[in-house]
């Protein structure tokens, strides 16, 4: 049988063997591949950053923080709080229910897929990775061909650091991606451009496999004159340039008044000269475009508009210096595509509902900014526009927050990561009703089989109605349940094999499952 398999079904058997072996539901077994998996940072920063900067002219600064230390910072926090996030849930039951008990198991999908884009080539493969693997999972990962150092670096690396059967690594161009994608997951985490997630969700569908899609779009931007504009320009420019701009939740585009972006761009070539001086090219903080296919695509936007600031493109180099357009049309190429390059085109409008009505006519965005001191105007927006994530007077900072889910919604994606929502993420939260025979409960609960009766369908159409206090109308049903409630609290207290003792029995065993001791 083996013998007849093909590459990635070998790749997909061995996972699935692994986690129906039950190794990844040891929580002991997930702190460790954790923690291994924060060792491989930490042992390997050099030939990260090296494979960074083979592929996108990465600066050691933007590496550290934007790729590794999130990924460290990230399993510290998992590490911290895993013990929490696996024990199961118990809720409240209803009237009917009232004297059963309710149970929510965690459980790992199986072997989950997670597809990676080029542009943050670490971060975007390995930071769902460790949702997966906390949440109990065995994941094939399938690092970006574009990037191809990076690639070659996890392809690498991972095997040495994590259980070779769980975790594997698949490297590929579209043609192997594309077989990859026929081969059964129980879940795929996928980033990169909504025209491939199309792609994989029509993959996916083949098995009703549960997607995230963490895509693109334009990230608009809203600035008035109550800023403080040196600051503003600071960081918006900082969150134009990190990664030369190929970063999805980089402000796409900016809108504000004519009097307001006179400011903005006398601010922005005052800050750019300070930053990068009279020869960006020269700078080593500025990465380079990932291909010259890109370089191309980012030089026709230079037709879309009047060039203010920058607009420097040289093909072979990989290079386009940070560009500030104006006078802009908002059917332009520049106004409709998503950028993901140094240009940052801005639009006039006359007031904050011109801009929230402009945002409103398009696509959902993935990240929305908001730049202003009147907090009345951030509740309007926030209450008017749905987007994936948002920052306020700042740009990018929404997605280094932990607790904060991170994720697009409509063309800008589906589900979120990063932190708890990252472990949620990879959890089928798996529900149980445990009832038991006590004689009160199936009197009421006996008035559900036929003979059908009008009264008994009144009667257990209120049981079952949710409601807060019960009415007068109710009150001699309330009475004689409270006395059958009391007298079977007491007949219970004196019962052997209790139910609310198995139960905590229950809870207390896969408590102690899920807490083996460390190996
Ligand atoms: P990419 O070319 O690296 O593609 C992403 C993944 O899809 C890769 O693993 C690649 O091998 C695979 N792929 C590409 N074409 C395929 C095909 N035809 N069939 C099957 N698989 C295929 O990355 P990209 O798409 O150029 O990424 C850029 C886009 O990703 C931008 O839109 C950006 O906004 C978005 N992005 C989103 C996030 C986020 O977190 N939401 C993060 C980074 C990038």
């Amino acid at each position: 049988m083996a013998e007849k398999m093909t590459h990635y079904e070998q790749v997909v058997h061995k996972a699935r063997e692994a986690f129906m072996s039950g190794k990844t539901k040891d929580v002991s077994f997930r702190k460790q591949q954790l923690k291994a998996l924060k060792l491989m940072y930490e042992e390997n920063e050099a030939a990260f950053c090296k494979a960074l900067a083979k592929d996108l002219n990465k600066p050691k600064q933007e590496s550290i923080l934007l790729e590794l230390n999130l990924l460290i910072d990230d399993l510290r926090h998992s590490l911290a709080r895993i013990d929490e996030w696996v024990k199961p849930e118990t809720t409240p039951t209803n009237i009917v229910t009232i004297f059963d008990k309710t149970l929510i198991f965690h459980d790992p999908y199986g072997v989950v897929l997670i597809m990676g884009a080029w542009n943050y080539p670490v971060q975007l493969c390995l930071l769902p990775l460790s949702g997966a693997i906390a949440a109990g999972n065995c994941a094939i990962i399938k690092p970006s061909e574009v990037s191809s150092a990076t690639a070659e670096t996890i392809a690498e690396l991972i095997p040495k650091y994590l259980d070779n059967e769980c975790f594997q690594v698949v490297c590929g161009g579209v043609s192997e991606t594309t077989e990859l994608l026929k081969q059964r997951f129980d879940y795929i985490f996928y980033t990169g451009s909504p025209q491939v997630g199309k792609i994989v969700r029509d993959a996916a569908n083949k098995y009703l496999t549960p997607t995230t899609l963490e895509l693109g779009g334009k990230s608009p931007l809203y600035i008035d004159e109550s800023v403080d504009m040196d600051i503003a320009v600071r960081r918006i420019l900082w969150g134009k340039c990190i990664n030369a701009g190929q970063t999805c939740i980089a402000p796409d585009y900016v809108l504000c008044s004519k009097q307001v972006q006179n400011k903005f761009v006398d601010k922005a070539r005052e800050v750019l000269q300070e930053w990068y001086g009279d020869d960006p090219k020269s700078s080593p903080d500025l990465c380079r475009i990932v291909s010259e296919k890109h370089v191309e695509r980012l030089a026709e936007y230079l037709k879309d508009g009047k060039v203010v600031i920058g607009g420097d493109v040289n093909k072979e180099e990989k290079w386009v210096s940070p560009t500030i357009l104006v006078d802009v049309s908002p059917k332009s190429k520049v106004m409709t595509e998503e950028i993901f390059g140094p240009i940052l085109p801005i639009m006039n409008v006359d007031s904050p509902y011109d801009a929230i009505k402009f945002i409103n006519d398009r696509e959902r965005p993935l990240a929305l900014y908001i730049f202003t001191n009147h907090y009345d105007l951030v509740d309007i927006f926030m209450e008017q526009v749905p987007y994936g994530g948002c920052t306020v007077n700042d740009v990018i900072f929404h997605a280094a927050v932990h607790d904060l889910p991170f994720g697009g919604v409509g063309n800008s994606g589906m589900g979120c990561y990063h932190g708890k929502a990252s472990y949620d993420t990879f959890t089928h939260r798996k529900s149980c009703l445990v009832r038991n025979y006590n004689k009160i409960a199936d009197a009421i609960g006996k008035k559900r089989y036929p003979p059908y009766s009008e009264k008994n369908m009144n009667f257990l159409a209120s049981m079952l109605k949710e409601h807060s206090l019960p009415s007068f109308r109710m009150l001699p049903y309330v009475i004689a349940f409270g006395l059958g409630v009391v007298s079977v609290f007491a007949v219970s207290k004196i019962a052997k094999g209790d139910l609310r003792e198995w139960m905590n029995r229950r809870v207390g065993a896969a408590i102690e499952l899920i807490r083996k001791p460390q190996t």
